[in-house]
Order: C-alpha cells, then sequence, then structure tokens
C-alpha cells in the first residue's frame, strides 16, 4: 500500500496521557475519556503589562527614599511600618494570603536573639487614606552554614504560617501580594549571592536601602541583576507554535522562550531562539513587542513578542487545480463550484437513486483547508524542548470551550500555562482576534469521526452569500456512504444551508495510538480528495503525530 505521510508535526513523540496542574482550574470534557483542560476567560483584554502577575501598577516604590537616611531612620521606627520576612528564600504566607508584619515587633524579637539582619526597602503600601513604608527582612541565620541546621522562626501573631516556595505558590495569591512578595524575595536572594565583590573578593557593603552593594576595599558598587528573556508567539496564519518541555505536566504546551545573549536585540533573540528550539524561521520584519512581565525566578524580565513564521507554498498541482477551478468558474455568476460538480443520480446502496450534488474538483476556498500541509515542519531540539508543533486557532478555542465545534478528543491531554503567565495571555489575545464575521456553518462542526474503522465522505457546506467550509464526517454505524450524507444533510437543513458531496472513502482510525489513515472510495459518491481530508483532520487532531492517505484500497 502506497502511503504519504502529511506534515508529521515531529516523530517520536508519544504523548503523555493525563496531566496534573497544579493551582489551575480544572474541567472534564468529553464523557469517559481522560480530557484535562484549562479553561481560558471568556473575555480577555488587551495585552497590559501592568496586568500580569508579578507586576503591581498600585505599588509606590519611592525610589527617591532609598538614599533619604533620615527618612528611612524614621520609617524603621515607626510602629505603622511593615516587613515581609523572607527565610531560605522563601516567603511567609498563611491562608492563600502573604503575612505582613510590622517592623518594629519582628526587629524585638530578633534583637532578643542577638542578631539584627538589614532590612531592604521596597516601598510604600497604600493602607486606607494613608501609606505605609513596607520592607523585606531576610531572617535566615547567615550565621548557619545551611538551611537544613535551621528550623523556620516563628513570629507571634503569625502562628500557622509557612514559608513556602513563591515560584510554586504564588499563582495562588493575588496579583498584588505574589507582585510584593516576589520582588521583597527577588531582592533578598540577589543580596545573598552577592556577598563579595567580584574584582577583589572583599565583602560587599549594603547601600540604597538595600537597592545596591557597595565593595568594602575597591568601593565598586553592582546592582540587582536582571535577565531578560524573549517569549514568542510564533504564528503561521491560523496556527501558532507552542512547544513543551519533558518537565512539565503532562499534555502542556505553552510559547518558545529563552534568554537573550551579549550582543543580541530582543529580536535576533527570537528568531534564534525558534530556529533553535523548533528548527523554524520567523520573518524577521514580523517580530513585534507585545508586553512585558516580571519572573523573578530568580531574576527574569520575561519580554513578549509576536512573530510569523514563512508558509511553504502549496504543491504545484494543487495550485493549478485551483487556479483553473478559479478561472473556469469566473463567468458563473459567483459560483465558484458549478465547474467542478454536477448533479448525479446515485445509487443509494439499497437500491434506491438519489440525487446528490458531486463535486470533484478543488476551488480556491478549499486551498485554506490545505495550510496545514503548507505549515514548515517544527523539529524540536531534544535538549531544551521535548516536542514543538502548530495548533489550529479553531482547535485551540474549541479545547479551551472558547467556541463550539472541537471533535471528540478521544482521551488527548492538553493544558496552557495559568492565566498569572504572559504565555497564556499572548495566545488568549491571539485567540481572541477572529478575521471573519460568524456565519451559520459556524455552528456545525467541520469533524465527527470516530475510533475504528469506518466509511467518510468529504462534504462541502454553503450558504447563499458564498461562505463555505468542508466537513469531514464518519462512522462506524453508517453501512452506506449515503448513510453519513443524509444524517448530515438533516443537521444543516433547519439552518438553511447547502450541502455537496466531494466524495468519499474510509479512515481507520486509532485513537490509542493516534494514528488515522485515510484512505479507499466510496461506490456513490466517488473518491474523496484525501489529502483535503487528512490537512481537515491534521487541524482537529494537533497532537496525532501520524495521518497518512492512500488512493487505494476500499
Ligand atoms: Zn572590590
Amino acid at each position: 500500500m502506497l502511503a504519504n505521510t502529511l506534515a508529521p508535526a515531529t516523530t517520536g513523540c508519544m504523548l503523555p496521557r493525563w496531566e496534573n496542574t497544579r493551582g489551575d482550574k480544572l474541567t472534564t470534557r468529553a464523557g469517559g475519556t481522560a480530557v484535562t483542560i484549562v479553561p481560558i476567560a471568556d473575555s480577555i483584554p488587551a495585552l497590559d503589562s501592568e496586568e500580569l502577575f508579578y507586576s503591581d501598577r498600585g505599588f509606590d516604590r519611592a525610589a527617591e527614599r532609598r538614599t533619604d537616611t533620615e527618612w528611612l531612620s524614621n520609617a524603621l521606627s515607626d510602629p505603622a511600618t511593615k516587613v515581609l520576612p523572607v527565610w531560605d528564600r522563601k516567603s511567609l504566607v498563611k491562608d492563600g494570603r502573604a503575612v505582613i508584619l510590622p517592623y518594629t515587633q519582628v526587629l524585638s524579637e530578633f534583637s532578643q536573639e542577638g542578631w539584627t539582619p538589614e532590612p531592604i526597602f521596597l516601598g510604600l503600601l497604600k493602607e486606607g487614606d494613608h501609606q505605609e513604608a513596607v520592607f523585606a527582612l531576610d531572617v535566615t541565620d547567615s550565621r548557619k552554614e545551611s538551611s537544613a541546621e535551621e528550623s523556620p522562626p516563628v513570629f507571634s501573631g503569625a502562628e500557622g504560617a509557612e514559608f513556602v516556595d513563591l515560584r510554586r505558590e504564588g499563582p495562588n495569591l493575588s496579583a498584588s501580594e505574589a507582585a510584593l512578595l516576589a520582588y521583597g524575595r527577588g531582592l533578598v536572594d540577589w543580596q545573598t549571592r552577592t556577598r563579595f565583590c567580584g574584582k577583589d573578593g572583599a565583602p560587599m557593603l549594603v547601600t540604597e536601602a538595600g537597592h545596591a552593594m557597595k565593595c568594602s576595599s575597591c568601593g565598586s558598587s553592582v546592582y540587582p541583576r536582571l535577565d531578560p528573556a524573549v517569549i514568542m508567539l510564533v504564528t503561521c496564519g491560523d496556527y501558532v507554535l507552542l512547544g513543551r518541555q519533558k518537565r512539565w505536566a503532562k499534555g502542556r504546551y505553552s510559547c518558545l522562550a529563552g534568554f537573550a545573549e551579549l550582543g543580541e536585540t530582543m529580536e535576533m533573540a527570537v528568531g534564534r531562539e525558534v530556529l533553535e528550539e523548533a528548527g523554524i524561521r520567523v520573518l524577521p520584519s514580523s517580530v513585534r513587542y507585545a508586553a512585558s512581565q516580571p519572573w523573578p525566578f530568580p531574576s527574569s524580565l520575561m519580554i513578549g513578542f509576536t512573530a510569523e513564521a514563512a508558509a511553504k507554498p502549496f504543491p504545484p498541482e494543487l495550485e493549478t487545480l485551483a487556479s483553473s477551478s478559479a478561472s473556469e468558474s469566473d463567468g458563473r455568476a459567483g459560483d465558484s463550484s458549478a465547474s467542478t460538480s454536477g448533479s448525479t443520480e446515485v445509487d443509494r446502496g439499497d437500491g434506491r437513486m438519489v440525487r446528490a450534488t458531486v463535486a470533484r474538483g478543488l476551488v480556491p476556498g478549499d486551498l485554506e483547508s490545505l495550510t496545514g500541509m503548507r505549515l514548515p515542519e517544527a523539529e524540536c531540539d531534544q535538549k531544551e524542548l521535548e516536542d514543538a508543533r502548530w495548533f489550529h486557532r479553531d482547535w485551540l478555542r474549541s479545547a479551551l470551550s472558547l467556541q463550539p465545534g472541537a471533535p471528540e478528543l478521544f482521551g488527548t491531554v492538553f493544558g496552557l500555562p495559568g492565566k498569572y503567565a504572559i504565555a497564556r495571555r499572548l495566545i488568549g489575545d491571539w485567540l481572541e482576534q477572529r478575521r471573519e464575521r460568524p456565519w451559520a456553518g459556524d455552528a456545525i462542526k467541520q469533524v465527527e469521526i470516530e475510533n475504528g474503522t469506518f466509511k467518510y465522505v468529504l462534504l462541502r457546506l454553503r450558504d447563499a452569500f458564498g461562505r463555505s467550509k468542508l466537513l469531514v464526517r464518519g462512522s462506524v454505524h453508517a453501512s452506506y456512504h449515503n448513510d453519513v450524507y443524509e444524517r448530515t444533510a438533516r443537521e444543516v437543513r433547519p439552518l438553511g444551508l447547502q450541502l455537496e458531496v466531494l466524495g468519499g472513502g474510509r479512515i481507520e482510525h486509532l485513537a490509542e495510538s493516534k494514528l488515522i489513515h485515510v484512505y479507499g472510495f466510496s461506490y456513490a459518491f466517488g473518491q474523496a480528495k484525501h489529502e483535503l481530508t487528512a490537512a481537515i483532520l491534521q487541524r482537529w487532531f494537533p497532537l496525532y503525530d501520524t495521518i497518512t492517505t492512500s488512493d487505494e484500497g476500499y
């Protein structure tokens, strides 16, 4: 049997079956199958860096106070002044809230132990109609070799609170509290790693209320380190490129990302990372800044971009077929399918003859369905990424319950990062962009197939205004291709839509192995253009590695 493999995204990547996404709301779809989907908000506002997690627009950093020693000294003796304790790079949290304590109280409790750590001035917290200074304080006992020798301190008034890893627990906090804790923890972490001068090894002294370190010998100053990283939404038409790392929760995909290197612009870093991680070239002129997000684990700044990858040209024979169909139909009052279709008496299989419109050629709109074949192939490097592949906008929208129309998912596990992450916002914003006006055909699923081997038909759905879309329908319960056609016709008739048959064949679908093979023909309707069918199936089964076609068999 001659089989053509259609645009496999990658080979050899088997998908895991379960996902456990900590901290995200999960819903279950598709009764009886193990599908977990992380839902996305119904409406996603335009990207706004300040609304992303770990940044807080309402917080006043009051940077001018960092060198105002008199003001700082007054603030530290003010009973209203607050402090965020940080121990072993962990933040103090109780019942999903940040624990913020009076500074004077914490100081007195620590003074009793004969040791006073240096507070880091963070800024001013709004408290009613006035502002309170807030500091971060490293309460790790630096006299001990490691935190393993030490148990976390307990503060009066904060019994039951826990020092937690913010990277893990941050998404469970409010955005503003997570931002404040991350800011304080980041500065403490930086100071911990900047104890000695890089030039002469002399001890560093804290200056500027904790925002700078100065060498006690040569006097050179250093400031908190920030690592710029690019994160990019790479698209090709209606497809988006997403990848996954091996250590992520099963089935989770996200935007590609990576650190900028010395001597690079952000735009250059976008192009290099996409090429390195997925083997895909983005169009340099398409790279656009979108938004940024502090990612203080320990010191990244995620700089979000959108970029486009160049599509591969259509196979020449398809271009020729489509353009000849278009020119033939020019004189036919906009009925672009007239040249390639005709009414035919067909044998229903049970001896009765029914009339059905059978069209065999391609019309220009059909090439849209073939976009899946034009995508540049993703080849993940296997070092940073375990998998990288293209996802169609409609599939993502359906999988995230933003619109109806997703076919049965057959146990596929898929998830995106939580709403706290810029990646989710980049993807969500792109999903919200709709290029086309809605029409009645939106309510009709493009693909309805089952697991197993069955007869299928390729159909074209049209409305009176020339809007159309192709449908793939098949069922193990259909004895004849015409049964599938009739059932679909009953579905679309009440909507005033027309249905044409473009041919039939068989589909062998092994959901467990994520394999689909399209082959064979229909006595009643002739042979469908299986490449078209496969392109449509590729769109709706993005996590399948192998969708093949063959013109042979029955
Ligand atoms: Zn020095």
